[in-house]
């Protein structure tokens, strides 16, 4: 047994310590990693359900490295959001996901995820003033995505924060929307310029009516709010039909394309109009 504050004891807990040791592992092989060039993204096509062209596509983080592999973000985003490493590896994503957006045709955004840490503890308008000053890449085809947790700790600096990105041009989304805690009264007062339905509910939305009617009422609030949406996780031709029918503006999944590297999106723009036009 150990003595933990508050003044009570704990057992020791093998598999605690077993994910302990993991994590700290894991820590400093991503320190290292990022140092050796392990890390690079990915990007995922985003399409505009209305044209069905290519809109945009969000940056997604992958890691390779030698002892773990590929190593999912599932996996080393948690760890590097706990130890404060993620604004380190947030502000490389951004700087490189800014270079390689740069090349891509000038209609073309690029959707960078942003932890909630880094908007608290780090100084995110610097970063995206750096990124975009090294890259040229134009503020207007830069979207920030927020988790809602971020929503949650919204106090007076982050809030400014995001005011001040969104006045450069940059969009703000809320990412994996439904699934976290935002209040409806929160989603007035905020920055916002779009809400991520979370795949969850779109998932489901063919096979039960609940989802259907939770994807239904976003669409409709969203218009009301004025904010655009965006549909995680479209896997299938009826879902986009749906999400087509009502309202929703962009659609991202597996259906249009996983995530691949940069020089694909340029070719996904080329083809895209003939593949899903509507
Ligand atoms: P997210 O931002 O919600 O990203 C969407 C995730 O859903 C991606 O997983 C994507 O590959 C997956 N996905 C997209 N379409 C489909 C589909 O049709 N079906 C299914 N089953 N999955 C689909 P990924 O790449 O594993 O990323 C997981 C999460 O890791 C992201 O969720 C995001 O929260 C986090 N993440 C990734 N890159 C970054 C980053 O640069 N910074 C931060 N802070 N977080 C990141
Ligand atoms: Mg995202
Ligand atoms: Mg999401
Ligand atoms: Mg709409």
């Amino acid at each position: 047994a150990k003595a933990i504050a508050g003044g009570g004891w704990k057992a020791y807990d093998p598999a605690a310590a077993k994910r302990q040791r993991h994590s700290r592992e894991l820590e400093h092989a991503m320190r290292g990693g990022l140092q050796k060039g392990e890390f690079f993204l990915q990007y995922q096509p985003q399409v505009d359900l209305r044209t069905g062209k290519l809109a945009g596509a969000e940056a997604l983080l992958r890691w390779e490295n030698g002892k773990f592999g590929l190593v999912s973000p599932a996996a080393f985003i948690p760890v590097a959001e706990a130890n404060g490493f993620i604004c380190e590896l947030g502000r490389w994503a951004l700087t490189e996901a800014c270079h390689q957006a740069a090349d891509w045709p000038d209609e073309i955004t690029v959707a960078v995820n942003v932890a909630p840490i880094q908007l608290v503890r780090g100084d995110v308008v610097a970063d995206v003033k750096h990124a975009l000053a090294l890259s040229g890449l134009p503020p207007k085809r830069l979207h920030l995505e927020i988790t809602e947790s971020a929503f949650v700790e919204l106090s007076g600096p982050v809030c400014k924060a995001l005011e001040q990105l969104r006045e450069m041009g940059i969009a703000i989304a809320l990412d994996d929307f439904g699934t976290g805690y935002s209040s409806l009264s929160y989603l007035a007062g905020f920055p916002l310029d779009k809400l991520k339905i979370d795949q969850s509910f779109v998932r489901k939305m063919s096979s039960d009516p609940q989802s259907l009617a939770i994807v239904q009422t976003v669409n409709a609030l969203a218009e009301s709010l004025q904010l655009d949406v965006v549909a995680e996780g479209v896997e299938t031709e009826t879902e986009r039909q749906l999400l087509t029918a009502m309202g929703c503006e962009i659609g991202q999944g597996y259906l249009f394309g996983k995530p691949q590297p940069s020089e694909a999106i340029e070719e996904w723009y080329r083809t895209s109009c003939r593949k899903f036009a509507v």
